[in-house]
């Protein structure tokens, strides 16, 4: 029940380019190898900023998830879904809506700095202030505790932590928990019960939190407790109340930010991306008109490559050995612009061929995807409406 596991999203508002690989997709291919992992397609968080454009949305979901497909995820390692095909999620949103305060999702930095940044979309409405609180349900309907984030995306994590512990408090009560706590215990069996009194011990009074993360271990071995049970130790541990919805911790990736191709940061709405599974000519095009340091006129001038957007190519695609040819090339004019950036063209075109070959048979047959999804979405699912069950008991919305 509290067993590790990743949650990770991304929105459906466009094509993938190679930001969207090297800042997110390379780290979901290594995170399917070290923990069970549910990536979704975040549908309705697309909306809150592209509710006047639900085209858009609708026509990126396939086009998304074969992307994802083409850069290693691997379905049979994780659970690809699309977060709409779940929705529990918007019951849990509103749930927790019930009892978040509205300062919490104000006080929110991307909530201002998006509004400010996406000027141009009337985004005063209910849904965007709602969007971390819609993430937290995300979060919290897997009981996921890792969730891999961006720097700036620490606050959603916080928040969600935040609604977690308040939504324990106020539903995790129940009359004489101390005592049923102490019940549960025995139910541990004599040995590992002495070690989980003194694994709480060490937690509460040393504020160890290695003894935590092994009583937490202990409870997830232990398979003869009822749910009411396992909620209470875990709860128990901690406090006083149980422990219904598990706080998350931010997983920090660290921060990979590939350039476009003007050497601004890669983005579709500056126009400088190359797309995932972009076509071979037009890709060798881009690069072969990307501009170069602006110093360098003529062939003969020397250049800098700290002032060129291909040198920021070289330190992702090149090994040492191009690099030091690269600024030694450059610096003495030794070689060309166009020369410079062969091994870049090279490269990244050797790095789609592999992406185009894993998704040529989705494209031929999309009931692959179809197939993927099914099944992605029918385990998210089952472990969402788990979770639904207990947060129903817990607010005495079951009415059985
Ligand atoms: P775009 O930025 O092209 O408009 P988007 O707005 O649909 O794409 P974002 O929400 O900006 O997508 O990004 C989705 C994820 O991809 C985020 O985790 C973001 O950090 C990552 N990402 C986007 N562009 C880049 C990039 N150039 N380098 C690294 N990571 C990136
Ligand atoms: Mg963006």
């Amino acid at each position: 029940m509290y067993a590790e596991r990743v949650l990770s999203g991304m929105r459906p508002t466009g094509r993938l380019h190679l930001g969207h690989y090297h800042g997110v997709l390379k780290n979901w291919v290594k995170l399917q190898e070290e923990y069970p992992c549910l990536f979704f397609v975040a549908d309705w968080h697309a909306l809150t900023t592209n509710y006047d454009t639900p085209h858009i949305i609708e026509e990126s979901v396939w086009e998304m998830l074969i992307d994802w497909l083409a850069a290693g995820v691997d379905p049979s390692q994780a659970t690809l879904f699309i977060q709409s095909r779940v929705p529990e999620h918007a019951e849990l949103h509103l749930l927790l809506s019930m009892m978040c305060p509205l300062g919490w999702l104000e006080r929110v930095p991307t909530y201002k700095d998006q509004q400010e940044k996406l000027s141009s979309k009337d985004l005063s409405t209910y849904g965007f202030l709602g969007y971390p609180l819609l993430q937290s349900a995300d979060i919290l309907i897997y009981r996921a505790d890792k969730v891999p984030v961006g720097e700036d995306q620490v606050p959603h994590v916080e928040i969600t932590r935040e609604v977690a512990r308040r939504f324990n408090h106020l539903y995790g009560r129940e009359p004489g928990f101390e005592d049923n706590a102490r019940e549960a215990v025995k139910k541990l069996g004599s040995k590992r019960a002495r070690l989980y009194l003194d694994l709480r011990t060490r937690f509460q009074q040393e504020g160890e939190t290695a003894a935590l993360e092994q009583a937490h271990a202990l409870l997830e071995e232990a398979q003869n407790l009822n749910m009411g049970d396992r909620e209470r130790l875990y709860g128990y541990l901690e406090g006083s109340s149980k422990m219904i919805l598990v706080e998350p911790d931010a997983l920090l990736t660290d921060a990979a930010r590939m350039p476009g191709l003007d050497g601004a940061k890669m983005s579709k709405s500056y126009g400088n991306t190359i797309f995932l599974r972009e076509d071979p000519d037009s890709v060798t095009k881009k690069i072969r008109t990307m501009q170069t340091d602006p110093a360098r006129v003529r062939r003969t001038d020397p250049g800098d490559p700290e002032k060129c957007p291909v040198w920021q190519f070289h330190q992702i695609y090149s090994d040492q050995a191009t690099c030091a040819w690269v600024q030694q090339g450059c610096r003495s004019a030794g070689i060309g612009c166009l020369e410079c950036k062969q091994p870049v063209v090279d490269a990244v075109l050797k790095e789609q061929a592999v992406m185009r070959e894993r998704a040529q048979p989705y494209v031929d047959d999309p009931s692959l995807v179809r197939n993927i999804l099914a099944d992605g979405c029918e385990r998210a699912r089952k472990l969402a409406q788990e979770t639904m069950r207990d947060v129903r008991e817990a607010m005495g919305l079951l009415y059985s």
